[in-house]
């Protein structure tokens, strides 16, 4: 790149105006400054790269590469941050082991308050609008007279307490609107976006900021409601981040997203600020600055972002109206993981349906349609294969074999399969698991599983060459 190429260059002119005698600058004294600019764009090159090879995930991954090892003094802050960004704000994290979760979560709680840097600043001000949206999905995953999740019987009871507060709210704001049976009026997709979207205004929406203002910490690791309107909140003050709102979200977006693109706006002024004058830009926030120097910042680079972002006016925080298509997937997940996949693939018709150039939801439809109308979901899958806007292809033709497999078209199933180059895959793929492929009769009976792709693959290929055979 051109910085590199030009402080070699400053480097090597350096040498020879040092070796001149400095008579190349024109100076006759040792007061020539060739040496120091050398120095100085040496610094500003290798601080360019730092900053530009800084990786969240990574950091994340390295903290944990045993995924039972728990948040310890080894942990840096952006592990930490990615941690509780990732996992509190979502009730479905840890859902089937709620101990492990509580001890993950108060444990990088609690190295963060060591470090210095509030808690009830990132959890009550930074997770805000997580932790609304969360709890609109969690109150509405148990639609009156149907469930997403299963039936009413598997849904622990904390999630109940959410459901049963959303149906109190929505009577109470509107005693003519309960409605008993969705089924009878309107479609399943229908009345769950009406359900959400009652969920994120209103009564319920005020009980949800209430509950994250007062309750303990504890409570809202473990999604505990309880009506705390007597007891007092916690003031801005007690919160102790100087710097408010906005450097309570540049902390989380410099320590949980490693592209200044996925920034919020404000965030990059902070990060400017901060890359021109860390120390005082550290007080200003309200953040120590041992924690900041954890992730370098380049003036350049985040120029450079600023001036990106001034260009483009696409953000695509909310999708569907509110939802984030991250918190779709997990709700589609949760789902498929209790053999709901004839529901759960009707409500994702609804949604390619209203939106659709939403290329991962028609990808997610494909799917949920698997085990349930396997003819429909070839046609989808192809339409998605055709579409550029697919980026993960491998992943398709994998769902196309799955598809055929389920029709027991298993030859044809075998070339898709045998035709795959999956050497890219990190990842592991949520994908419908060969032995049911294979056997499964009844669409309740299927279950997806987390496979690494060449994993997946070796399954298949064993037991579909055994099909081919006989
Ligand atoms: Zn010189």
């Amino acid at each position: 790149m051109d910085e590199d190429l030009v402080a070699r260059a400053m480097r090597h002119y350096a040498e020879a105006c040092t070796a001149s005698g400095h008579a190349l600058s024109g100076s006759v004294d040792t007061q020539c400054r060739c040496g120091t600019v050398a120095a100085r764009l040496e610094e500003d090159r290798d601080l360019r790269i730092k900053a530009q090879i800084f990786d969240v995930q990574r950091s994340r991954v390295q903290a944990a590469v045993n995924a039972e090892e728990q948040p310890d003094a080894s942990w840096t802050f952006s592990a930490l941050v990615r941690l509780v960004v990732d996992e509190l704000p979502d009730p479905f994290q840890g859902f089937d082991r709620p101990f492990k979760r509580i001890v993950f979560l108060t444990s990088a709680l609690a190295r963060i308050a060591e470090s210095g840097v509030s808690i009830d600043a990132i959890v009550r001000i930074g997770l805000r609008h997580r932790f609304k949206r969360s709890a609109a999905i969690l109150a509405s995953a148990m639609l009156p007279g149907i469930s997403l999740t299963g039936s009413r019987n598997s849904i622990p009871d904390r999630t109940l307490a959410w459901a049963d507060l959303l149906d109190r709210c929505i009577a109470e704001s509107d005693p003519g609107d309960v409605v008993d049976n969705v089924a009878e009026t309107e479609s399943l997709g229908d009345a769950l976006f009406e359900r959400i979207r009652k969920a994120r205004i209103g009564l319920f929406a005020d009980k949800v900021a209430g509950w994250l203002e007062r309750a303990p910490i504890i409570d809202i690791v473990s999604w505990r409601y309880t009506d705390l309107a007597d007891r007092s909140k916690i003031s801005e003050d007690d919160l102790n981040f100087p710097g408010g709102q906005e450097a309570v979200a540049w902390l989380l977006d410099r320590f949980s997203l490693t592209h200044y693109s996925d920034w919020q706006r404000t965030s990059l002024y902070w990060e400017l600020r901060y890359a021109n004058n860390p120390e005082s830009t550290a007080i200003e926030a309200g953040v120590p600055l041992s924690v900041l120097r954890q992730r370098p910042a380049h003036v350049g680079t985040v120029v450079d972002a600023v001036v990106t972002r001034g260009s483009s006016p696409l953000d695509h925080e909310n999708l569907l109206g509110n939802l984030t298509f991250d918190q779709l997937s997990s709700h589609v997940l949760e789902s498929l993981k209790n053999g709901r996949a004839q529901q759960t693939s009707e409500l994702l018709r609804e949604i390619t349906r209203k939106y659709p150039t939403l290329a991962e939801a028609r990808s997610m439809f494909g799917f949920a349609l698997i085990p349930v109308l396997p003819d429909e979901a070839l046609d989808v899958i192809g339409r998605c294969l055709a579409d550029p806007e697919n980026v993960n292809v491998e992943l398709l033709r994998i769902n196309k074999a799955s598809a055929l497999w389920r029709l027991r078209r298993s030859a044809e199933a075998l070339v898709v399969v045998e035709g795959l180059h999956v050497t890219g895959f990190d990842d592991d793929l949520w994908l419908w698991k060969p032995e049911d492929l294979e056997s499964a009769s009844e669409s309740e009976d299927f279950e997806p599983g987390s496979f690494n792709a060449q994993e997946w693959i070796a399954q298949a290929l064993k037991i579909l060459k055994g099909d081919v055979a006989q």
